[in-house]
């Protein structure tokens, strides 16, 4: 059976990954999201094993040392990653896996699994990002901040990436991370 390709999503927090990404999920039935591990809390509405597993700091490194990550990082004072078990048995199904990470983790995994496509979302410029992570509501204005901060560090490796998706206006985003698709699965 062919095996699955591995999509790494990235770009700052509040660039639109999430709300790109569920509008592609209602749309293609050969994708599997993977689940991330974090020790932030949960945001109202969220729960453990949806969005994701919410592991208490211990427990996270516990998983760091059994090795048991394809890739993890330390974004604005909390573990995000990656569990690697997961990942291979979807894409052995031959499942395509999308990953929506932070940058430094998208890094990682393209070191390990250089034939992963990497796609970078941009937000449209850097107000315009501040004004959506705002917007949202999420993150009082201490971690809003911090946010924007790493967004800095973050925009600047977008030129590593293969494919940099400008997240001006959904639906035109959205058709060309299609086509993203389409040309990675030579349709
Ligand atoms: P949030 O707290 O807004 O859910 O996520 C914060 C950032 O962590 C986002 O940029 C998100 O894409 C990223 N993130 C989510 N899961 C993972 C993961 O498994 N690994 C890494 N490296 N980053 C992640």
């Amino acid at each position: 059976m062919r095996k699955g390709k591995l999509y790494v999503f990235t770009g700052p927090s509040g660039a639109g990954k999430g709300t790109l990404l569920s509008r592609l999920r209602e749309q293609d039935g050969r994708l599997f999201y993977s689940i991330s591990a974090t020790t932030r809390a949960p945001r109202p509405g969220e729960t453990d094993g949806v969005q994701y597993y919410f592991l208490t700091k211990a427990d996270f490194e516990q998983k760091i040392a059994q090795n048991a990550f394809l890739e993890y990082a330390r974004y604005v004072d909390n573990y995000y990653g990656t569990l690697e078990a997961p990942v291979n048995a979807k894409l052995d199904e031959g499942y395509d896996v999308v990953l929506e990470i932070e940058v430094q983790g998208a890094m990682q995994v393209h070191e390990k699994r250089p034939d992963a496509v990497m796609v970078f979302i941009a937000p449209p410029s850097f107000e315009e990002l501040a004004a959506r992570l705002r917007g949202r509501g999420t993150e009082d204005e201490d971690k809003v901040l911090k946010r924007l901060e790493t967004a800095k560090e973050e925009l600047k490796h977008q030129n590593e990436f293969d494919h940099v998706v400008v997240n001006d206006e959904i639906d035109r985003a959205v058709d060309e991370i299609k086509g993203i698709f389409a040309a990675h699965r030579g349709a």
